[in-house]
């Protein structure tokens, strides 16, 4: 059924698309079958036309029939269609005119791509694509344009101090790596090797990279090797958090008492068992309860117990701060007395500490904290989680740009 054009309906379609001269609404179609709206629009004849690069009015050259599919009207799915000139400008060559309703390789009104990424954000792309009935790869170049964008609008790195870590892409088998500052997502890098890093590094360029105060990272090699090789000053830039510090340690308190419940009365296992996250937490953080319990326990768990107590040390070395001769001096007392207890599980931590002091002083001396990272990264692992699993990296990779970059994806 086609409709005649009365005033009030082509008015109110250029207000909704948000028309300006020379386009104006030449005709609306209306199909009850198919339940859709189509707006045919054109520019006035006679108008001037000019290139979108330098705004010079230009003779036209021929036109190319496009269709943009724009926000449902009461329930019908809306299209927009328009035969848009192209211009022969001296200077671009053939070109099309700007149009302000669309991006120039959308098949999508800017609106409609808002209201989608508007959905993106409150649930997952399945329940975008049945709502809207787009498919995953419309969605997905949305998504992409949308993140291109903001990336293109973002004014890169001011943020003197970022963090860098590894999130798991599908478990255990694929990892991405995460650049971040304090308040959001910086960069997203294939992989978890020296090269994922490195190739942030070369991207910020050289004086950006010596801009940097901090990097801040675990105590594994490929990120440290990474900044090493192209961080200038990275000596005095990588820091190891406490975090990854106490989280090797947690780790020597879980294997030590692992390794030591097969030696103690049978009768007392269960107990053992019973207690395993009590050691795990801070000594401030526990219970009455748990701390009797671990006391009790101390007893059988000798070893357990002299881990653990060095692990509470290591956090009082942390919260005394930073002193430029003292803070290397008492981590060098806790690390020999680490060692003197002959326990395999800690004596590789202590290893791991003193090859990597420099980097424990500067967290210290920075005053460093990953701890808007790791709550960021577990964030992540939850939006994985939510969306059931990514088809693929890219897909994931783009998901934590468009979630956590914190970009201006306007039109
Ligand atoms: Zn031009």
């Amino acid at each position: 059924m086609r409709l005649n054009v009365r005033m009030n309906d082509s008015n109110l379609y250029a207000k909704i698309l948000g028309l300006r001269k020379p386009w104006r609404v030449l005709t609306i179609t209306v199909s009850e079958a198919l339940k859709t709206i189509t707006v045919f629009i054109g520019p006035e004849p006679g108008s001037r036309l000019r290139c979108p690069h330098c705004r010079q009015i230009c003779p036209g050259y021929d036109s190319r029939a496009r269709r943009w599919r724009h926000l449902d009207t009461c329930e019908y799915q809306t299209w927009i269609e328009a035969d848009v000139p192209r211009v022969q400008c001296p200077e671009h060559g053939c070109v099309q005119v700007g149009i302000a309703w669309a991006g120039s390789h959308s098949r999508y009104t800017k609106k409609f791509e808002m209201m989608v990424l508007d959905w993106l954000r409150e649930t997952t792309i399945l329940a975008v694509s049945r709502r809207l009935g787009l498919s995953w790869s419309a969605i997905d170049g949305i998504l992409r344009r949308a993140v291109t964008r903001g990336i293109d609008r973002r004014r890169v790195a001011n943020d003197a101090h970022i963090c860098v870590d590894e999130v798991a892409f599908a478990k255990g088998r694929d990892y991405v790596t995460i650049v971040s500052s304090a308040q959001r997502v910086l960069a997203v890098e294939d992989g978890r090797a020296a090269e994922s890093l490195r190739r942030y590094f070369k991207v910020l360029g050289r004086k950006r990279c010596e801009r940097l105060e901090s990097v801040s990272m675990d105590m594994s090699g490929a990120y440290i090797k990474a900044a090493l090789d192209s961080l200038p000053d990275a000596r005095e830039k990588v820091a190891f958090d406490h975090f990854h510090v106490a989280k090797a340690l947690s780790e020597a308190v879980d294997n030590t008492r692992k390794s030591e419940l097969h030696r103690v009365d049978y009768g007392l296992r269960r107990e053992i068992h019973r207690s395993r996250y009590d050691w795990l937490r801070r000594g401030t953080h526990l219970s009455d309860f748990g701390r009797e319990r671990m006391q009790a326990l101390s007893v059988s768990l000798l070893d357990t117990a002299m881990v653990w107590m060095l692990k509470e040390k290591a956090r009082e070395i942390w919260h005394t701060g930073y002193h430029p001769r003292q803070s290397a001096k008492t981590w060098q007392v806790w690390i020999q007395a680490a060692r003197q207890t002959g326990i395999t599980a800690l004596r590789g931590v202590a290893n791991q500490i003193e090859a990597r002091l420099w980097g424990i002083l500067n967290a210290m001396r920075l005053r460093v904290s990953n701890a808007r990272a790791e709550a960021l990264n577990s964030q992540i692992r939850a939006m994985r989680v939510k969306a059931r699993g990514y088809r693929n990296k890219a897909r994931f990779m783009l998901g934590i740009l468009f979630h956590y970059g914190k970009l201006n994806m306007a039109h």
